[in-house]
Formats: structure tokens, sequence, C-alpha cells
């Protein structure tokens, strides 16, 4: 076992440490070819095989059906905010947005796109506190929108949708454009409800500066005139993600962390399967310690929490600058890293991603018990 503390960040976020390990063993001279990858042109040899191996791992991992494109791009989740209604939002010249607000981050695109397009809040959980996740069935949807957005694991308030919503079911044919930056590769992806998803890398793939954009191919090619070609989905598919250098070091790094993914096993399961069973598990464990608690709770509906990020607080009259003061810093002398919650919200926050190993969260789990113990 590691002698590492446990980091608990939200992003960017640790990596597995084998990962990390390959990278400074390959640093100086990756493969004998007597060049970091970092300097390596992005058009040569050795990279090409370095950018293909990790999109077809990746395509592999998640069962990405062959009509979807994967683009690696630059600009993170905020970019894609704007991006996105600059590619779909003009086509078939409707303008219209349906977007579903569940925390934080989806309202943040919500107002994003209001610079590009009419955006309708289909339905908004800001006046519950973020605490569940709106029922598909109340979404206010248009007919002609040209596409629904949601975010479907909300990093700051905890939330993750357990399945996504079947728009066609709810009478609409958007495509459903899902922003799945915090929980990616932690669970299988159902493609046949997705019309574009986007991930920043950060959070549960690697180094940040890299973005990951699944996208239907009858998508392509709708971009507004104003959007720069760089930012252009149809410009970037048909230069296989080479229209402007890549985030070479990135893509590198998510690479090697595509290849443990396919490498992890959990009983008879392996790849992504295997993680989520892992994910499940770990999450289990952290909310039954935090649910028979009586110093600490959580707020987030427990149908609607997420595997990723917990946020908890201390409860009632436990809940003083002090105390969370002190539980923090108790936590780093135990290696128990970044647990401080989001400013907007306060209190702490766990994420639980996919390098996390379980160890992370017995260790957590047992801080728990002790702070409890001595202050409760
Ligand atoms: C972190 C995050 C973002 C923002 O990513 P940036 O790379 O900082 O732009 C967007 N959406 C979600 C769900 C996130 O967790």
């Amino acid at each position: 076992m590691s002698s590492r503390p446990f980091n608990f960040s939200a992003g960017p976020a640790a990596l597995p440490e084998a990962v990390l390990q390959q990278v400074a063993g390959e640093m100086l001279d990756w493969h004998g070819s007597g060049m970091s990858v970092m300097e390596m042109s992005h058009r040569g040899r050795e990279f090409t095989e370095i950018a293909e191996t990790a999109e077809r791992d990746l395509r592999e991992l998640l069962q990405v059906p062959s009509h979807f494109r994967i683009l690696f791009m630059q600009g993170g989740g905020l970019a894609e905010n704007a991006i996105v209604p600059m590619n779909l939002a003009g086509r078939q010249g409707l303008g219209k947005v349906d977007a579903v607000v569940s925390g934080s981050w989806s309202k943040k695109s919500a107002q994003e796109a209001r610079r590009y397009a009419d955006v309708q809040i289909a339905a908004d959980s800001g006046p519950g506190g973020y605490r569940s996740l709106p029922s598909p069935s109340s979404w206010q949807l248009r007919r002609d929108a040209a596409y629904v957005h949601i975010c479907s694991n909300e990093t700051i308030d905890g939330l993750e949708f357990h399945e996504l919503p079947d728009l066609l079911a709810l009478g609409s044919e958007a495509p459903l454009v899902v922003d799945c930056s915090s929980h990616v590769l932690s669970r299988t992806i159902d493609w046949s409800r997705v019309g574009l998803a986007f991930a920043g890398a950060q959070k549960n793939i690697g180094p940040a500066g890299l973005t990951l954009v699944f996208v239907r191919e009858d998508l392509l090619g709708h971009a507004m005139a104003i959007c720069p070609s760089a930012f252009d989905y149809k410009t970037v598919a048909e230069a296989n993600s080479m229209y402007n250098t890549p985030p070479t070091f990135g893509i590198y790094v998510a690479g090697l962390v595509f290849q443990w993914l396919k490498a992890f096993r959990h009983g008879e399961q392996s790849g992504v399967a295997a993680i989520e069973q892992r994910n499940i598990e770990k999450a289990a464990l952290l909310y039954a310690a935090l649910d028979a608690s009586s110093v600490f709770e959580t707020r987030v509906a427990a149908e609607c929490r997420s595997r990723m990020n917990v946020p908890f607080y201390l409860r009632g009259a436990y809940d003083t600058p002090q105390l969370n003061e002190s539980f923090l810093n108790g936590a780093k002398a135990r290696n128990l890293l970044q647990l401080k919650g989001h400013k907007s919200v306060g209190g702490m926050r766990a994420s639980i991603y996919n390098a996390m190993p379980l160890e992370g969260v017995q260790a957590l789990v047992a801080y728990l018990k002790d702070f409890e113990a001595q202050y409760g």
C-alpha cells in the first residue's frame, strides 16, 4: 500500500498512483523515442499512436456507438457551455434550448446559453435548495427545441441522475445534451438517450486542459457563423481533433488512465462495469456512515445522491466555524486531504472518483466515527 495521503479533491482530482508512476518513468524518454510526450509533434508517428490508442480504448470502455464521434478539445466544461449552443442551437434555425436546472453547474450552463439562444428553464430545483432532481415528468419541454441540456452529476450539490431521461417518452424529439464532467467513466452510459455529452478531464479522467466531447454524427455541421473554427465540432471531427494543437500531455495521461481502467477488476467484472460496482460500494459505505451519525448529515434526497461527490455538514448545534475547522485540520493530520466543501455551500465534501481506493473511504469513515466519539 502507498503512503501517499488520500485526496478527496473535487477537481483537479486524484489520479491512480500507478498512472502517476508510469508518467514519471516515461517523462524523459517515451518508449525509446528520446522525447517526453510534451516535446512531440502532435502530427508525428509517436503521438498519433498515443491519441489513436486513447480514443480506441475510450470507445471500448464506454461502448460508444460508431455513429458518435469522440473529440479531444480544449476549454473545459465552462467553454462547452458556449460551444454547445454555438454548434447546436442554430439547427433548423430554431435557436431554442430547454435547460434543466438541478444544481450550480446546470444553472451556469443555462445562463451561458442565453447569450446564443432562446433558453427556457424546463425545470428548476433551486427553490428547494438543490436537494433533489426535478422529476422528468414535470419538465416543460418545447416540441421545437434544438436540444435539452442536463448536468448528469452536480459536482457541488452532490446530485446524480442514476438514469438518463428518455426524452422521446416525454414527447420531445430534441437531442439530449449531457454535462457528465464529474462522473464520466464512473458508470456505463445509455447512448440511445444521448445526442451529445461533454466532460472536462480533471475530475475523473486526467489532468486539466483536456475536454472530451461525444457527439452524434447528425449533430455536426450546424455551427453558427460566429462559432470559432477551433470550436466547430465538424471542423474538429474532420481533422480528428488535430485542427489546432490538442492538449497532448493530457491526452497521453488520459490514455494511461483508460488502460488502468481496462485492467481494473472487481469479482467477475472488468473495466467500467467493475469500477461502477466498486463506486457503488464506496458510496454506500460513506452514506451509511453519514446516515448513522448524530454529528454529521447529508442533505440530498437518498435516490439522487451522487456516487462521486458527497457533500456533508455538521448537524445543527455542531455546525460552528470552530468545529468545521477542527474537522478539516484533524482530517489533514490523518492524511485525508481537500475535504473542504465548495465555498458556495460550505461544510465538507468528499469526492470519491474512480481513483479513490476503497481504503480511502474506509479511512474517512473511521475518522468520522472518531470525530463523533470525541465531539458528539
Ligand atoms: C468542474 C465542472 C465544470 C467546469 O469545468 P471547467 O474545466 O472549470 O470549465 C463543468 N461542469 C461540471 C459538472 C463540473 O464538475
